[in-house]
Formats: structure tokens, sequence, C-alpha cells
């Protein structure tokens, strides 16, 4: 799949659509989630152009990879998650449900968030 230049977190990206940004880095900004489904509920992208987890994994480089996933563990240790946990997840493609064709990680914390995701299939 190509990547969708004009997707929301792309018009984030550029400015062109506010956001309740609480980090930003060299390769990766975090926001809130406008439809929270936990008391914390906080997304973190990658800066490039990468439509899923699927192409992060195969096409962005170490530094990017690395200083992506740094930038989880960071924002979620800076929203006061570490002691009581938290939950990330990464929709991906169609049996994933990942509406926004960026790249991104759902941090989910805040409350007892119950075992996983309901029994599929
Ligand atoms: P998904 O692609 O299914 O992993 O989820 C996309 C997430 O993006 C949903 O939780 C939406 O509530 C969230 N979302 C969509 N538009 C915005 C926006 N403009 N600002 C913040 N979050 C958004």
């Amino acid at each position: 799949m190509a990547y969708d230049p004009n997707n929301v977190f792309a018009r984030i990206l550029r400015g062109e659509i506010p956001c309740k940004k609480v980090y930003e880095d060299e390769h990766s900004l975090a926001f809130h989630d406008i439809n929270p489904q936990a008391p914390v509920h906080i997304l973190v992208i990658p800066k490039g152009p990468y439509v899923s987890m699927a192409d992060f994994g195969a096409s962005a480089s170490e530094a990017e990879i690395a200083g992506f996933f740094r930038a989880v563990a960071k924002v979620a240790a800076d929203a006061g998650l570490v002691e009581t946990g938290y939950r990330i997840l990464a929709n991906t493609g169609r049996h994933g449900n990942q509406e926004v064709p960026h790249f991104h990680v759902h941090i989910f914390g805040g409350a007892p968030l119950g075992r996983m995701i309901g029994k599929v299939g």
C-alpha cells in the first residue's frame, strides 16, 4: 500500500491540523488521542512516511526504529504510567482495524485495562 500524504497524521506532522502534543523529537511525535479509550490514551507516531508496523519494520532505518521505541517508552514514563503499568497497541491493516494509514502506537493507561482483547475467531 502506497503512503497517502494526506492522511490525518501526515497533516498533523505538517501543522495543518492541531494536536495536543505531549512529546516531540527528531524521529517521533506524541499527542493525545482525540477519542480517548482510557484515562490516558496517547498516540506516538514516527515522522517518516510509514503506512503501518509492517512498513516501518521493513523500511525504517535503525535510528528511526530505535528512536521511535525509545520515545514510546519515554512518553509512557513521562505520563506516570510505569509504576501502575500500561498497554501499547499498533493496529495493522484490515484485520487489525487500522483506520489511519500512518504507523502509530497507542499507549493506554490510568486504569486497569482488562485482559488483552476480546476473544475472536
Ligand atoms: P487506528 O488507526 O484504528 O489505530 O486508530 C486511529 C486513532 O487515531 C483513533 O484512536 C482515533 O481516535 C485517532 N485520531 C484520529 N484523528 C485524530 C486526530 N486528529 N487527533 C488525534 N487522534 C486522532
